[in-house]
């Protein structure tokens, strides 16, 4: 099947998954942990994020490795939720969740 790419003319680039509307499921803002100790700076989540929000910052872990960090300019509000750094880092030092989600999944542990 082939899926219609909906191009944004003013971003000059695809939304991310082409044949997903996003904001019509998007309710909250996710929010991206980072567990530094484990990152060892390969930079997966930052080459292949699809909203390009993330890149390295100056800090480092105990290790020495620069730790990525949201871009300037970029808030939680601009990830996609859709969990790639999460699954594509090596290390699982990355991951996402959104807030309402995360206390609603704490309840049903009671
Ligand atoms: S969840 Fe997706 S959009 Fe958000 S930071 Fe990770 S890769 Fe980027
Ligand atoms: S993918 Fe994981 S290990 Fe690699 S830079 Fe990102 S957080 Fe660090």
């Amino acid at each position: 099947m082939n899926y219609t790419v909906d191009y944004d003319k003013k971003k000059k680039k695809a939304e991310w998954p082409a044949f997903i509307n996003i904001s019509e499921w998007k309710q909250e803002h996710p929010v991206i942990y980072l567990i530094p100790e484990r990152c060892k700076a390969c930079s997966f989540c930052i080459n292949y994020c699809p909203e390009q929000i993330l890149e390295f910052s100056s800090d480092i872990n105990q290790k020495g490795y620069h730790l990525p960090k949201l871009k300037e300019g970029k808030d939680f509000s601009n990830c996609a939720e859709c969990h790639f750094c999460e699954l594509i880092c090596p290390e699982f030092a990355i991951f996402v969740k959104v807030p309402e989600k995360q206390e609603e999944e704490e309840k049903q542990d009671e």
